[in-house]
């Protein structure tokens, strides 16, 4: 079965909040692994953005599942592409924020990847998603390091 990467990007409900983040985090964490999907979410300026990786079917289903969750809405998918290697292996999802703690190092990543430090998930391309998406986690990890 192929393995694929898939992003998109959706507008967060008015009442969600980062205590609402945090359940669907929990959740995430135990059922991906349970699926073997990994990834990470990006929750920024009332937008989601998401990696999910894993199987295609797996992928599949649980892209279905999210895009009909009621705590967001407009998903569109930026990305999906096949893929030999897992980039978000270590996670089974992670949130990995971008200003809700706008250090220098992420102001950084998003002139380097944008070009402007002003981030809107659905407006980005299916390229520049990805790079973004890798260059947080790559902060991320040497953060927890
Ligand atoms: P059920 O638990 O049976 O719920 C049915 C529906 O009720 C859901 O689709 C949702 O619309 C709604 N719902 C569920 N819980 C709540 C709540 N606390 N408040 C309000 N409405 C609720 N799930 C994963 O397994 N992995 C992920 O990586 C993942 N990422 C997500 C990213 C985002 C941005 C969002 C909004 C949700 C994400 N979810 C994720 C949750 C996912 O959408 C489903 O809620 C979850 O998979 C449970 O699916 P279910 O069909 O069993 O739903």
């Amino acid at each position: 079965m192929p393995l694929i990467r898939l992003i998109y990007a959706s507008v967060a409900r008015e009442n969600v909040d980062f205590d609402v983040l945090s359940d669907i985090l929990d959740h995430a964490d135990r059922a991906n692994a349970s699926q073997h999907i990994t990834g990470a979410l990006l929750f920024t300026n009332g937008h989601f953005l998401q990696i999910l990786e894993g199987e295609r079917a797996a992928v599949n289903a649980l892209y279905l599942r999210i895009a009909a969750d009621r705590r967001h809405h407009t998903p569109e998918i930026l990305d999906c592409t096949q893929i030999s290697a897992r980039r978000f292996g270590d996670w089974s999802m992670k949130h990995i924020g971008a200003d809700d703690a706008l250090t220098e190092g992420r102001r950084q990543i998003l002139r380097e990847v944008l070009g402007t430090e002003r981030l809107v998930p659905a407006a980005l391309m299916g390229h520049q998603a990805y790079q973004l998406l890798l260059a947080l986690a790559k902060l991320e990890r040497s953060r927890a390091a």
